[in-house]
């Protein structure tokens, strides 16, 4: 066997697990939605009509976006964007869209979308080579304006386009530069195989979805749109972080002996389902899970989740053109709760802004976001603690906020709570009393300041996700070089031992719900912090508790002690090697660098 037969190996971060073989189907926002058809001219003026009614659509749709952010405002710094709708408004109506797309469809018979994109490209390209920032920004403006009338070209009648990746194949495996979570969404409807996508990094929302949805995900891959066409075969290791495109019959086999290991690995740690998250020494740790969507919480209680530790209730609100009603939200946290009962839930309030855009708010408001846009959108937040205050008497609930910075923010969501039970006791609805309310420390000055935090909640929850992006000063969703995304760096595991030392002092419960708590090996780290609950996607909670029950937390002290006197890269190795000493049946081996005719 030689190299040449082999496929192509890439290798990038897995960032979800499972192996799969599948086709690809490449995704570009451009390619898919730009038809190039030359028309007849008895067809012209039809095409020019449609045209102008793609615009009148989005109009009418920038309109009620307008009327509900109004409603929404009252006072606050909302004017920004509103005046940011009416540049939009104008744009669409700008002679240098509207006339050349026009021109193009009557003198050169092209069909819309083709003479729309000739004319975006032609602007884009001159904003692009203007200096001032703020200029070179509004091709984006347009960017984002010409994207939203394709997709009203695409769809006829009244209703809002659907998602073009709703026009994906079913069961392919989906390659693309990058992909918001919005998107990720989407793809999932058409039941994807997989996601392998050039952009991205571990902690990205799009890579927690991928999990959250159980399909496979390689992120981080440089040039794999390049290699790979339509309908070509596929292998993707989500384990591993590798992809092998038009594999060979030999790796196929391969692949398909370790994707039989790991599903063996996994049934066999499920059998600790009942078993309680106990060190051999004694010493007990809470496992929850971490819930995108309503529909995964029955699979709590099956891998031995004790409640849930994290609901991101912001797919909610996303991939829709209006926010979630009261009564829409009420029954989504009701069927969570039902459904852990007797076990505690955590709902997390809104995380909008960085990269979870609404389509209701536009993203302009990609600037404000979690609980700051709540507090800058009291009613919208209202509706949101009305809905969980309702749903409070459907079992254990616990309010989650994410975000904080400082402690005048809880005193806020406090003081909102009370009035949305005012609001609801003059409709005549109860709710339970004493609900928990918790901060997440994801900023760094939240770390810092826990000693003042505690005061103000009833318990901690520490998304390293966005914690380490924010200490590191690195992008959340975009690949960066190990040696930043290390949690081993001393000064990271210096904030997390603030945290735990400032949530014990005050006696409150510490949770860490980034994605960290889910690592396996990171498991003795996190017990020997002196964390109390560790929340995580649901499948990896059996795992978690596999290495907690074989590890002394006496010796979790010693490694975690061992790490003061070394750099975050020595530590990294002497944990990656005290995995494989001690648990050589279940850490999948590192097999980079290779050659992977030796796999
Ligand atoms: C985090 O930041 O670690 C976290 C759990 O929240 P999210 O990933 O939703 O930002
Ligand atoms: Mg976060």
């Amino acid at each position: 066997m030689t190299h040449e037969n082999l496929g192509i190996v890439l290798q990038g971060d897995g960032v979800s697990e499972g192996i799969v073989l599948g086709t690809v189907a490449r995704w570009d926002r451009h390619e898919t939605l730009v038809e190039h058809v030359r028309l007849p001219e008895s067809l012209v003026n039809a095409e020019v009509s449609r045209f102008h009614d793609s615009i009148a659509r989005a109009e009418r749709e920038i309109d009620e976006l307008y009327v509900s952010l109004t409603a929404a405002a009252m006072g606050t710094t909302e004017g920004e964007h509103l005046g940011l709708l009416d540049a939009h408004k104008l744009m669409l109506r700008d002679p240098s869209i509207v006339n050349d797309t026009e021109r193009y469809i009557r003198e050169e018979h092209l069909n819309a979308e083709w003479a729309l994109s000739m004319t975006l490209k032609r602007l884009e390209s001159m904003f692009a080579a203007v200096k001032d920032p703020f200029f070179r920004e509004r091709g984006q403006d347009i960017h984002h304006i010409g994207e939203r009338l394709m997709q009203f070209l695409a769809q006829s009648g009244d209703e809002v386009p659907p998602s073009p990746l709703s026009q994906l194949p079913q069961g392919a495996v989906l390659f693309a530069h990058s992909l918001s979570p919005a998107e990720a969404l989407a793809a999932s409807r058409q039941k994807v195989a997989a996601f392998v996508i050039e952009a991205g990094s571990t902690s990205g929302h799009t890579a927690i979805i991928a999990r959250s949805l159980g399909i496979p995900a390689v992120v981080g891959l440089q040039g794999a749109t390049d290699v790979a066409g339509d309908g070509d075969r596929v292998i993707v290791d989500g384990f591993e972080g590798e992809i092998v495109v038009r594999p060979t019959q030999y790796e196929e086999i391969l692949y398909g002996r370790r994707a039989n290991r790991a599903k063996a690995v996994r049934r066999a740690v499920r059998q600790n389902r009942t078993l309680p998250a106990e060190t051999p020494d004694g010493f007990s740790i809470v496992l929850k899970a971490n819930l995108d969507f309503a529909a995964q919480a029955p699979h709590v209680d099956a891998l031995g989740g004790q409640g849930v530790g994290l609901y991101r209730t912001e797919f909610l609100f996303l991939d829709r053109v209006r926010p979630p009603t009261e009564e829409e939200q009420t029954a989504a946290y009701v069927s969570v709760l039902e459904a852990l009962r007797p076990h505690p839930v955590t709902i997390r309030t809104l995380d909008v802004g960085g990269d979870k855009l609404i389509r209701f708010s536009g993203p302009e408001h990609a600037g404000l976001r979690a609980i700051r846009y709540c507090l800058a959108n009291e009613e919208l937040f209202l509706v949101q603690l009305r809905a969980l205050l309702r749903a409070s008497r459907h079992g254990e609930l616990r309010i989650l906020v994410p975000f904080i910075a400082a402690p005048f923010e809880i005193r806020e969501v406090r003081r909102l709570l009370a009035q949305a039970s005012e609001q609801l006791a003059a409709r005549g609805i109860k709710h339970a009393p004493n609900i928990p309310v918790g901060a997440m420390i994801e900023i760094p000055v939240a770390a810092l300041s826990a000693e003042h935090l505690a005061k103000e909640v009833d318990f901690f929850s520490v998304g390293t996700n966005d914690l380490m992006q924010y200490t590191m000063a690195i992008a959340r969703d975009t690949a960066s070089p190990d040696y930043l995304t290390n949690p081993l760096q001393p000064g990271f595991l210096r904030l997390l031992h603030m945290i735990t030392r400032a949530g014990h002092h005050a006696g409150i419960v510490t949770a860490i719900c980034g994605e960290l708590a889910g690592k396996p090996s990171f498991a003795p780290i996190l017990i020997a912090l002196g964390f109390n609950e560790l929340s995580m996607t649901p499948e990896s909670i059996p795992l978690v508790k596999e290495v907690i029950r074989r590890t002394p937390r006496s010796e979790a002290m010693a490694l975690l002690q061992k790490f003061g006197n070394m750099s975050a890269e020595e530590a990294k190795d002497y944990l990656d090697s005290y995995m494989v000493e001690h648990f050589p049946d279940i850490v999948t081996p590192r097999f980079r660098g290779a050659p992977h005719y030796m796999r």
